[in-house]
């Protein structure tokens, strides 16, 4: 089947026409690297349909212009110059920082699990807005002598991006992770049994239904 009817038939995303069949391809790829990371076939797809499922759109321009892919909510918006399969398992974390978090857009206001990463390792997320674009990031962890993610650009940002590069190397290389950050690869193996050990009862708004009540 294209990928293009496997995201909008069996997984129910939305997907807009402009988003090209190559990078149909891409996100199904990506959703099944990141299914074979969390052990169970269709998971991904499942728990996120649980939430409302997911929209890819293509950027609007001026987002084209600073050159970024990004994440609003359930939203991916897609740069329609390129597309690699790492970015998209990225995106996806930010995804899951907004329905994971106390608020929509955690991965621009906080509250999510990448504010629960930092915790962990130590560091407070509140002084830093918005979480993935803070200057002093880095520092506050070399200062602090608490092990800094393995890439550059989870390194720098801001939690937001910390917690999609972990993600991301979590899922593509873990051995990596392992060895250049083995806290954060602890925490994420910690994070995925506690949310998607069992999909039939995963619920992807849990913390926010909790927070509201
Ligand atoms: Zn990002």
């Amino acid at each position: 089947m294209k990928s293009r009817l496997i995201i909008v038939n069996s997984m129910q995303w939305d997907v807009s026409a402009q988003i090209i069949d190559s990078y149909c391809d891409t996100l199904v790829q990506a959703v099944s690297q990141i299914d074979t990371w969390l052990g169970v076939p269709g998971c991904l797809e499942g728990s996120v349909k649980k939430s409302g499922g997911i929209r890819i759109v293509s950027s609007p321009w001026i987002w084209q212009k600073l050159g970024f892919h990004h994440v609003e909510y359930n939203t991916i918006f897609l740069d329609p110059r390129n597309l690699a399969m790492d970015t998209v398992v990225h995106e996806f974390a930010h995804i899951f920082d907004n329905l994971l978090g106390s608020h929509i857009l955690a991965a621009i206001f906080g509250g999510g699990p990448s504010d629960d990463m930092i915790r962990y390792l130590g560091i407070e997320p509140d002084q830093f807005f918005p979480r993935f674009h803070s200057p002093g990031y880095e520092r506050s962890f070399q200062e602090n002598h608490i092990e800094l993610n393995p890439t550059v650009y989870g390194r720098t940002y801001g939690p937001a991006e910390d917690f999609a590069e972990t993600f991301k190397l979590a899922v593509l290389d873990p051995e990596r992770l392992f060895l250049a950050a083995p806290r954060r690869y602890k925490w994420i193996q910690n994070w995925k049994n506690e949310h998607f050990f069992n999909p039939d009862s995963l619920t992807l708004t849990g913390r926010k239904s909790a927070d509201n009540d």
